[in-house]
């Protein structure tokens, strides 16, 4: 969920090629090593906002080294509206939201000038086997309409017995889609697959 990997190689409704494949795999030790960094990144950044910790707005793992992130706690519905279930259980994601642009206010998420971009897991490529780290949908705003509502922000989400810094809320994102053919929206946290 942490990099925004290129879905360009993805083979749509077809057998991936041998060469397909092994770029996969290399991908995904790649994707791998920088989730351990990551982990340890995420174990320092325990640490409350409000005792001095606040890394995850300065993670380093994207293009653009200092881009603002935080996280935004996810669940997945079917298009029936129940809950999305993955090994038998509710399906969730943690997802990603960077910042790009000129960082105004101390929280970095108040300036209307940024574009908010979020990272999120396809979960019908997952569903196929496709490594995590290629699961990939990167919607930013000004592709799609979505918003966030800031309040609550910098509150402790518990995900996987960790603890991250929420962003807030996503109050509703139009309809988007991956290569693979699977489309959602989201309302109020909730993706709902259409
Ligand atoms: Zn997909």
């Amino acid at each position: 969920m942490l990099f925004g990997l290129p879905l360009a190689s993805f083979v749509r409704g077809g057998t991936p090629t041998m060469a397909h494949e092994r770029a996969v795999a290399e991908q995904e030790a790649d994707a791998e090593k920088r989730r351990d960094i990551a982990a340890e990144e995420r174990r320092i950044a325990r640490v409350p906002i409000d005792q001095g910790g606040g890394k995850m707005y300065q993670q380093r793992f994207t293009a653009t080294p200092g881009v603002p992130q935080a996280y935004v706690l996810l669940d997945y519905l079917t298009s029936r509206g129940e809950p999305m279930l993955y090994l038998g259980q509710p399906l969730q994601c943690l997802a990603d939201l960077t910042i790009s642009g000129e960082q105004i206010g101390s929280d970095g998420f108040g300036a209307h000038s940024q574009e908010m971009t979020l990272h999120i897991v396809c979960p019908a490529c997952i569903a196929r086997g496709m490594p995590q780290g290629q699961a990939q949908l990167t919607i930013r705003q000004s592709n799609k309409h979505w918003q966030l509502d800031t309040n609550g922000a910098g509150m402790p989400i518990i995900f996987e017995n960790q603890a991250y810094s929420s962003a807030g809320r996503v109050v509703e994102c139009e309809r988007f889609r991956c290569p693979c053919g699977w489309a959602a929206r989201i309302y109020n946290n909730k993706v709902r697959a259409e």
